[in-house]
């Protein structure tokens, strides 16, 4: 047992967490609902949200700089007595002052300016201002700066670095700052604080958060600018370390809770299905998939449930992997439930496993929420009485109606495509008390580590890193839209010389369906038109499930040789005929769903292309974007690549990055600080449980908005 601590305990925090929460933003000087609502648009909805707002850029407004000594391209503050002044009533009113310091003679220029304006300078006095120098053919001139007031040369720009935040509209710099000046006083006089628990932990860095948050908003000149810039301040470092260190610390006590779980008990196997099932393959398994499929059986070892992702490019054979799990369940009397996002995607695994699984005498059902009524009851019928051993299906796998005899295992297929309630929805059908069933789920989102952290949080990782042989390797080309007509002609060449199938990929501006269903009919018209002879079909969203799989069929059996369709046949589809890919508009995709389409081809001993039209004009980093697709077929690299480009949100859809919300920490940005945050997590963790909680309770608290205005 950890003793409960004496200095710090869940009273207190609870306490400290109450006197924040206790404080409202309106309580603030000068916070009304207006600026409540300004704020809120910036995210901050709390005192610690305020806190946290961190300044992106610092300037150095303290010091005057003589005009002799001013530097291009660098914010100065200058002091110059003014000689003369006008406003020129052009269409933008333009006024400028001239003056001069014992160094030199400048002048200033300020845009749009009121009526009134210049008659705050008088000429002979002297004045302070902050900004941008330029030469022109008249000599210096500063470009709308900003006037400096005496009081604030002397009071809030005094012997420090200001800070610059990113505004809102209606929110200018020094209102923010003043609101954040009146919440570190707030700190300062302990009207609020923050536990301060975690300082032990890393005694080199020096700061409480309570410092280091009052150093990261007033820095003292002496401060170095860069560090702040980049968040490499060891006040930022700081508050980063705990942060990622209390996200570590969830993560631990996820898998730990996961510990207490007892797992269905996978013991004396009734028949050994694995020899059998890999005796029927035509073909034997690659060392990947050994590799994964290991690692899955001794997870079935231990007492407590297995939670695994198991990654690997598309084609990488991943459904054979699952299906070496299912049977070790199934060969101790359990069930298994495969869900698939898409209804042909669940159709043709159900193809599969049934091929695969009848041989054994292992019952396959499918269930699909367009089945009828009485289809519909006796899958339920069987899934209740133990008949089906294997479902596949859609989200129709986990409503209320459906119940299992004894659901062991949960397969979920192209996981990007579920939210975690989904894939909790569907487990919950297999608890039974302390019992919770196997999950493994599947991606052929190559997803860099740092973000599969932060999307999967306490899964296990297993990577299938090697694809099948005999795979031919696909050329990918770059083609302009102008060059449309010469790359139909070709394409037609090949289809009546090599026999060759197409597909034909559309991409849209936005997600409407209806709009999607509009641009597939008009591009298949379009290349119908061009290529009259030649039989083509279509496949959109909005069609029936049984007009898609007709389709499909008739594009495997090969009486389709082009087939126009959106991005829905990015997801598990296998025509191992099928050799091209053109997609067109390709520089609206995302990188790593060129890369999923593009695995659509290359599956058969033809030689496959990926032709990637794109629209003039295209943008530089664009153009950048289809070079990384066009030279490389290393999913993990392409999916580096578009981090780099595009950011997170873009790779995994917001539906998987928005559960973070750290406060300072960015998994990216610190990627450098994860290991030394896990190290003190774990020993926390070890060490000290009742601090462990405390902490992370802390960060949970300050993430979440539940400390509302
Ligand atoms: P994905 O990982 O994209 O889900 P699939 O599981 O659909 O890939 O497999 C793609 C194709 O590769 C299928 O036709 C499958 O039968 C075949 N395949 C899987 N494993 C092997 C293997 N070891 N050797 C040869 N072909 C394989
Ligand atoms: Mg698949």
């Amino acid at each position: 047992m950890v003793e409960f601590s004496k200095t710090t305990s869940i009273k207190d925090i609870e306490m400290t967490i109450n006197s924040i929460s206790s404080f409202h933003l309106t309580d603030l000087n000068g916070v009304g609902d207006q600026t409540v609502k300004q704020l809120n648009r910036l995210g901050i909805f709390n005192i610690v949200d305020l806190l946290f707002y961190l300044p992106y850029k610092y300037t150095n407004k303290s010091h005057i700089t003589t005009i002799q000594n001013l530097e291009l391209g660098n914010k100065q503050v200058i002091e110059i007595t003014v000689e003369h002044k006008e406003t020129q009533n052009f269409r933008r009113k333009i006024s400028t002052i001239t003056g001069y310091d014992e160094t030199g003679v400048i002048t200033l220029k300020f845009f749009n300016t009121y009526g009134s304006f210049l008659k705050q300078f008088e000429v002979g006095k002297k004045y302070k201002f902050y900004g941008d120098i330029k030469h022109s053919s008249k000599g210096m001139e500063l470009i709308h700066p900003e006037i400096i007031k005496e009081k604030d040369f002397i009071g809030i720009y005094k012997e420090k670095l200001f800070p610059a935040y990113h505004l809102t509209e209606g929110l200018n710099q020094k209102k923010l700052y003043q609101l954040i000046i009146q919440a570190l006083d707030l700190l300062r006089l302990k009207t609020i604080c923050f536990e301060d628990n975690f300082q032990k932990y890393i005694p080199s860095y020096c700061y409480n958060i309570e410092q280091a948050l009052n150093i990261l908003h007033c820095p003292s000149i002496s401060e170095p600018i860069v560090k702040l810039e980049n968040f490499q301040h060891n006040a930022h470092l700081r508050l980063i370390i705990e942060e990622l260190s209390a996200f570590y610390l969830s993560i631990l006590k996820l898998k730990n809770k996961n510990l207490t779980h007892q797992s269905y008990q996978l013991k004396n196997p009734l028949r050994d299905l694995e020899s059998s099932f890999l005796k029927n393959l035509p073909f034997s398994l690659t060392n990947a998939q050994e590799k994964v499929a290991l690692e899955i059986k001794n997870d079935f070892k231990n007492n407590f449930p297995m939670k695994r992702l198991v990654q690997g490019d598309v084609g990488s054979g991943k459904t054979l992997v699952s299906a070496l799990a299912a049977l070790h369940i199934i060969q101790s009397g359990h069930q298994v439930a495969l869900m698939a996002p898409t209804e042909l995607l669940a159709e043709q695994h159900f193809h599969n496993f049934k091929e695969w699984f009848s041989p054994l005498n292992i019952q396959v059902g499918l269930l699909l929420g367009k089945h009828a009524p009485k289809k519909k009851k006796s899958i339920l019928n069987e899934l209740f009485n133990n008949k089906i051993q294997l479902v596949i299906g859609t989200h129709a796998l986990f409503q209320e109606s459906v119940n299992y005899s004894s659901l062991a295992l949960i397969i979920i297929d192209e996981q990007h495509r579920f939210g975690v309630a989904q894939r909790d929805a569907l487990l919950k059908k297999g608890i039974s008390g302390n019992i919770v069933p196997h999950q493994l789920v599947m991606t052929a989102t190559p997803i860099p580590r740092t973000l599969a952290l932060s999307a999967f949080k306490e899964l296990d990782v297993s990577v299938i890193d090697e694809l099948p042989p005999g795979r031919t390797p696909i050329e990918t080309v770059v083609f302009s839209n102008t060059k449309r007509l010469e790359l139909i002609k070709k394409i037609r060449k090949m289809i009546e010389v090599e026999s060759v199938q197409v597909y034909w990929v559309c991409t849209l501006i936005d997600d409407s369906e209806t709009l999607e269903a509009e641009s597939v009919e008009a591009l298949f018209r379009n290349i119908s038109s061009i290529m009259q002879d030649i039989s083509i079909d279509f496949i959109h969203s909005q069609m029936s499930s049984e007009k898609k799989i007709e389709v499909m069929n008739k594009f495997n059996q090969n009486e389709i040789k082009i087939l126009v369709s959106t991005t829905v046949i990015e997801v598990g589809v296998n025509v191992p005929n099928a050799s091209i890919m053109v997609i067109e508009n390709s520089e609206r995709l995302g990188l790593s769903q060129i890369h999923q389409l593009r695995g659509r081809v290359g599956r058969g001993t033809k030689k496959s292309y990926c032709l990637l039209m794109y629209q003039e004009p295209i943008s530089e980093i664009s153009k950048k974007r289809l070079e990384v697709i066009r030279s490389s077929t290393d999913g993990f690299f392409i999916a580096e690549e578009d981090l780099k480009l595009r950011g997170p949100g873009e790779i995994l859809g917001y539906k998987q990055t928005g559960d973070i919300n750290m406060k300072v920490a960015c998994l990216f940005r610190d990627a450098n600080l994860l290991v030394k945050a896990q190290e003190i997590a774990k020993n926390i963790y070890q060490e000290d449980k009742e601090n462990a909680h405390i902490i992370m309770e802390k960060w949970s608290k300050y993430q979440s908005s539940d400390i509302k205005n």
